[in-house]
C-alpha cells in the first residue's frame, strides 16, 4: 500500500510536473479538456482490477455484479444524453469506436467515403496508413473553396463509387455539417450514414449543436474532448444494429472492457446531462466566436493572419497562416513560449509540408471548463494576436498568460 511518491519517485515527479504544466498553461488544444476530480476518482478505483469481458448480465467472469451496475448506468445515461436507442460504451477510445463500428458493418475492400484528412477528417476516416485505409477502399471528399464542406462532390462520389458507408465528421473543422443532406445521400446510394461527433459531441449534449443521432445509423464519439470525460469511446446506434455493434466491439476487436473507464465515463454523462454543462458549453462557443473575431481584425491581417471560413459556429478556430511569415509550427513555438498550448494544422491545399502547415487549431473547451468568461477569452485572443505579429514582446505576454491562469485556479485540491 505504499503511496505512488514513496514507491516510485520517478513517475510521481513527472506526473506532478504535468499537474503544474496544465495550471499554469493556457490550454487551448482543442481535443482537450480538464476532467472532473470525480471523473479521475472513478477511473482511479478498484474497478481497475475486474475482468469483465462480455456485456452486463452476460460476463465470462464471474464477480461481476457490481461492475453491470457501473456499466448499465452509463448505458442508460448516454443513451438518454443524445437520444440514442442503443449505446456500447467499452470502446477504449475514440479510434477503438471507430474501427469497431466499421468492424460491425463493412468487410474488407468495401468502399467507404471520409472527409480527407489534411481537410479536417481523422485519420481513422480513411487515411492511407491507418487501418481505415488498409482495409477499405477509400473515396475521399473535400473542403471548397469557401472551407465547407463540398455536398455536391459528396453527392457526386457517392453516386459514382456506391460506398458501403459515408463517415460525417471531423477533426478540424469550425462549421456545422448538415446530417440530414448526408443521409439523404446515404439513402440514395444504399450506404450506411456514420457521424463521428468525437469533437462536437459536448455541444451536442447541450443542446447548441444539432444531434446527428435521428439522422444517423452509428454515431460515434470520444468522451475525453468537449464531453469531459476520461479518455475513452463510446458507439452509439439504432436498436437494429445493435447486436452487430456489441458483437464487434467484443469479441471483434477488444477483450475485457476498462470497467474503471466506463465508470468515469457514466460520472461524466451525468454532469453533461446537469444545467452547469450547458452553461461551460456556452462559454466554449462565445469563447470561440471572440478568438475568431479577434482574429479577423485589421492588425490581425496586417500580419496574413486570417480564420478559415472568417469565424466558427464549434469550439474552435482555425487559423490561416498562409500569408504570414510565420509557418505552422514557428507559430506554435511562439504560442508554446508565451505559455499557450495549441497545435499546428494543415489548411486546405496547404503550400507547407503536414510536419510544419500553415495553420493553427485553437480550442475553448478546456479554458471554459477552467471558468473563463468571454472578457477572457477576449484577452486571450489578444495575446496570441500580439503573438503572431512580426515583433513580440514574449515576457510581456508571458506576463499576461500568466495573471490570466492565476485568475482561474485548476485543480487547487491536488496541490501538494
Ligand atoms: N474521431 C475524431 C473525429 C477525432 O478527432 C479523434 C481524435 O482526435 C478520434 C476519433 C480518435 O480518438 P482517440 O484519440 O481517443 O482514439
Amino acid at each position: 500500500d505504499t503511496p505512488l511518491h514513496a514507491l516510485d519517485p520517478d513517475v510521481a515527479a513527472a506526473v506532478d510536473a504535468e499537474l503544474r504544466r496544465q495550471q499554469s498553461t493556457l490550454e487551448m488544444i482543442a481535443s482537450e479538456n480538464f476532467a472532473p476530480v470525480a471523473v479521475m476518482e472513478a477511473q482511479g478505483s478498484v474497478l481497475t482490477n475486474k475482468y469483465a469481458e462480455g456485456y452486463p448480465g452476460r460476463r465470462y467472469y464471474g464477480g461481476c455484479e457490481h461492475v453491470d451496475v457501473v456499466e448499465r448506468i452509463a448505458i442508460d445515461r448516454i443513451k438518454a444524453l443524445f437520444g440514442a436507442e442503443h449505446a456500447n460504451v467499452q470502446p477504449h477510445s475514440g479510434a477503438q469506436a471507430n474501427a469497431a463500428a466499421m468492424f460491425a458493418l463493412l468487410k474488407p475492400g468495401d468502399t467507404i467515403m471520409g472527409l480527407d484528412l489534411a481537410h479536417g477528417g481523422h485519420l481513422t476516416h480513411g487515411m492511407k496508413i491507418n487501418f481505415s485505409g488498409k482495409l477499405y477502399d477509400v473515396v475521399p471528399y473535400h473542403v471548397g473553396d469557401d472551407g465547407l464542406v463540398d455536398l455536391a462532390e459528396v453527392e457526386r462520389l457517392a453516386k459514382e463509387k456506391k460506398p458501403k458507408l459515408i463517415v460525417a465528421g471531423w477533426s478540424a473543422y469550425p462549421r456545422q455539417l448538415d446530417f440530414a443532406a448526408f443521409r439523404r445521400i446515404a439513402d440514395e446510394v444504399g450506404a450506411y450514414l456514420m457521424v463521428d461527433m468525437a469533437h462536437f459531441a459536448g455541444l451536442v449534449a447541450a443542446g447548441l449543436h444539432p444531434n446527428p443521432v435521428p439522422h444517423a445509423h452509428v454515431v460515434t464519439t470520444t468522451t475525453h474532448k468537449t464531453l469531459g470525460g476520461p479518455r475513452g469511446g463510446v458507439i452509439l446506434s439504432t436498436a437494429e444494429l445493435a447486436k452487430k455493434i456489441n458483437s464487434a466491439v467484443f469479441p471483434g476487436q477488444q477483450g475485457g472492457p476498462l470497467e474503471h473507464v466506463i465508470a468515469a465515463k457514466a460520472v461524466a454523462f451525468k454532469i453533461a446531462a446537469g444545467e452547469e454543462f450547458r452553461e461551460r458549453q456556452r462559454r466554449t462557443l462565445e469563447g470561440a466566436r471572440v478568438l475568431a473575431e479577434r482574429l479577423v481584425r485589421d492588425d490581425a491581417k496586417a500580419a496574413g493572419v486570417s480564420v478559415l471560413t472568417g469565424g466558427t459556429d464549434v469550439h474552435l478556430v482555425l487559423v490561416d497562416l498562409r500569408d504570414s511569415e510565420l509557418d505552422g509550427q514557428q507559430a506554435e513555438d511562439r504560442l508554446h513560449e508565451i505559455g499557450i498550448t495549441v497545435n499546428r494544422n494543415a489548411v486546405p491545399n496547404d503550400p507547407r509540408p503536414p510536419m510544419v502547415t500553415s495553420g493553427l487549431r485553437i480550442g475553448t473547451p478546456a479554458l471554459a471548463t477552467r471558468g473563463f468568461t468571454a472578457e477572457d477569452f477576449a484577452e486571450v485572443a489578444d495575446v496570441i494576436a500580439e503573438a503572431l505579429k512580426p515583433s513580440y514582446d514574449a515576457d510581456a505576454l508571458k506576463a499576461r498568460v500568466t495573471a490570466l491562469a492565476d485568475k482561474h485556479p485548476l485543480y487547487p485540491g491536488l496541490d501538494r
